[in-house]
């Protein structure tokens, strides 16, 4: 395996990658003023993180850094702007890991922290867990100071709209009308991080408000490490998007992780073969963004869309939503 954390990584190939969510994207939902301000987002999370990896800070800052200002926007489910479960409440799930230490923290069903990447942070670095979910994990919040706002905060009315709209189609559904069978509508927006840093080490975060109409108690793919987020210096850092319960049954991120360390292939095939093949064929819609050890980037989806960014060195954003 060519594992090449620290000496051979150089100061210009430091990368950032981040998703934005993926899935079927109507035309009636996606007008250009939204299409702008959402590519408008991912920018800023790109140069947020940029300036961190520039100055030759850690890839586990800079995902951090790009993952709260995606989470501070309205427009993706994360953080304000979280899709609604069945109760028309917000529940929110988080992960993070680092590729040099294998560290990694996560927090799910958590319902006031305003950034939820930070408490993920906070079980990796601050308690001998991974994994806290509840009153417990926003306990821990309150104890180490994290901003906690009221449910109302992360509710937008576009969230409330579509609820009903899922929910509407849910019984037409039920009672057996074919159209609504036909008309695929997705909960989109989770947000992603991963990143090489100019030390050669890799990190992967996640953060997401979960599935609309969800039931109450659901938790998925996102705070799972190894479905939703894995990271490692000897292969690669990925953060999944898509139907969790597929990404969970599948171990999507660390599958991918394990074909490079096992079989020895490239990150493009491992990503692929993955996403485009066994995902896909089990029936599971969605897509990862993924970074190895020198710095290759892939972002394969299977849905029609995924919202996306790349920023390197030189410090120009790329974002994308659509095949291109
Ligand atoms: N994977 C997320 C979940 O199932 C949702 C998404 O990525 O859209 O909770």
């Amino acid at each position: 395996m060519a594992a090449s954390p620290s000496r051979s990584q150089s100061a210009t190939n430091f990368v950032l990658v981040i998703h934005g969510g993926a899935g079927v994207l109507p035309k009636e939902d996606l007008t250009p003023e939204k299409e702008k301000a959402a590519r408008a987002t991912l920018d800023a999370a790109l140069l947020a993180g940029h300036s961190l990896l520039a100055r030759g800070g850690r890839s586990g800052d800079a995902v951090i850094a790009a993952i709260r200002i995606l989470e501070d926007s309205p427009i993706f489910n994360a953080g304000k702007g979280s899709v609604l479960n069945a109760e028309g409440t917000v529940s929110m799930d988080a992960s993070i890991m680092d590729g040099a230490t294998t560290k990694a923290g996560a927090c799910a069903d958590v319902k006031h922290v305003k950034n939820p990447i930070e408490l993920a942070r906070l079980v990796m670095d601050k308690t001998p867990h991974v994994l806290l979910a509840g009153d417990g994990a926003e306990k821990l919040a309150k104890e180490h100071g994290l901003p906690l706002m009221p449910a109302d905060y992360f509710i937008t009315e576009h969230r409330k709209l579509q609820l009903q709209r899922v929910q509407q189609l849910e019984r037409a559904r039920k009672a057996g009308e074919k159209k609504a069978q036909a008309h695929g509508l997705e909960s989109i927006g989770t947000v992603g991080a991963v990143a090489l840093d100019q030390h050669g080490n890799l990190a992967a975060g996640t953060s997401t408000g979960g599935m609309v109409n969800k039931r109450f108690g659901r938790i998925g793919d996102s705070p799972v490490i190894g479905a939703g987020t894995y990271a490692h210096n000897l292969t690669c850092a990925v953060s999944g998007t898509g139907h969790g319960e597929f990404f969970l049954r599948s171990v999507v991120c660390y599958d991918i992780a394990a074909r490079m360390e096992y079989q020895g292939v490239a990150l493009t095939n491992a990503t692929e073969e993955v996403v485009m093949r066994k995902l896909k064929d089990a029936g599971g819609r969605g897509g990862v963004i993924a970074v190895d050890a020198k710095g290759n980037v892939a972002m394969p989806f299977n849905t029609e869309g995924m919202y996306r960014g790349v920023i390197r060195a030189n410090g120009k954003p790329w974002t994308a939503i659509r095949r291109e």
